[in-house]
């Protein structure tokens, strides 16, 4: 007897909805979601396609309606709930464009909680686009089947960050001319934990004295050699997330 195949099979596609999602109420997509169900998967009736809400979790959903401009879909099957995400949040300094759509994408697929972008007497850049931003962050969330989506902060200035900085947050400020070793820095301090990284010139003194005078911060070094910001940020939320985060095996 061959066996049923999985249902919903691995390959359904994935989308977050902006709905909250239950087995009693429809959710119809529209706009480019429509046109990735219809055209780019070209999902017919009867296909699965996996829907998030960032709030119940994760749900097999049924196409039972498939149009040029809309597709209607019936949750059946509650998968998982919202993941537990680790309370990291990553404070980058806004770079240029590409470079910084990078760090929004391999941060979200890293884990982070929050994404709280910096403006730096040095940045190039010194605002953000939010629907590009969140479109970024949404479509890597889909893509690494993450649950829970990190909250984009407004962009702000590091004199603010500083005045309104959570006290029991570690501040993990990445620091060029060095530091504790990270790997040493994030083992051992327990809870809530941020990292905040610098633009493409760096932070200039006074800021770098600002941050070093705050009670929360904690200067970590990132190896001997000089790495562009994005590299900092990536590198540095991986190494929280093995020392400290989620990829610890939880015994
Ligand atoms: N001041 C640097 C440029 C800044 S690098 C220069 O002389 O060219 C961009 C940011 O990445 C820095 O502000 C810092 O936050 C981080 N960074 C780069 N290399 C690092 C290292 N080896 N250790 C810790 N942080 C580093």
């Amino acid at each position: 007897m061959p066996a049923t195949p999985a249902w919903p099979p691995k390959s359904a596609p994935r989308l977050f909805v902006e709905q909250e999602l239950s087995a009693t109420a429809a959710v119809q997509v529209e706009g480019n979601q429509a046109h990735y169900l219809a055209k780019v998967m070209r999902v017919s009736l009867g296909d699965a396609v996996i829907l998030c809400d960032d709030i119940t979790g994760e749900w097999a959903a049924e196409v039972v309606e498939a149009g040029k401009r809309h597709v209607l879909l019936q949750p059946k099957q509650h998968l998982r709930p919202r993941e537990p995400v680790p309370d990291f949040w990553l404070c980058p300094a806004l770079l240029k464009k590409d470079r910084f759509d990078l760090v929004l994408e391999k941060a979200t697929e890293l884990g982070v909680a929050r994404i709280a972008p910096v403006v730096t007497r040095r940045c190039v850049a010194d605002k953000l686009n939010a629907d590009r931003a969140d479109t970024i962050v949404t479509e890597a969330a889909e893509q690494c089947a993450r649950t829970a989506l990190p909250e984009i902060a407004p962009v702000a200035k590091l004199d603010a960050l500083l005045r309104d900085w959570p006290q029991e947050r570690h501040l993990f400020f990445a620091d060029e001319e060095g530091g504790e070793p990270a790997a040493d820095a994030f083992c051992y301090a327990e809870g809530p934990a941020a990292l905040l990284v610098g633009p493409e010139g760096g932070f200039d003194d006074a800021e770098r004295t600002a941050i070093r005078a705050h009670p929360a911060s904690v200067a970590i070094s990132l190896g001997p050699r000089i790495l562009r910001g994005e590299t900092a940020a990536i590198a540095g939320t991986a190494i929280w997330m093995a020392e400290a985060g989620d990829w610890l095996d939880e015994d």
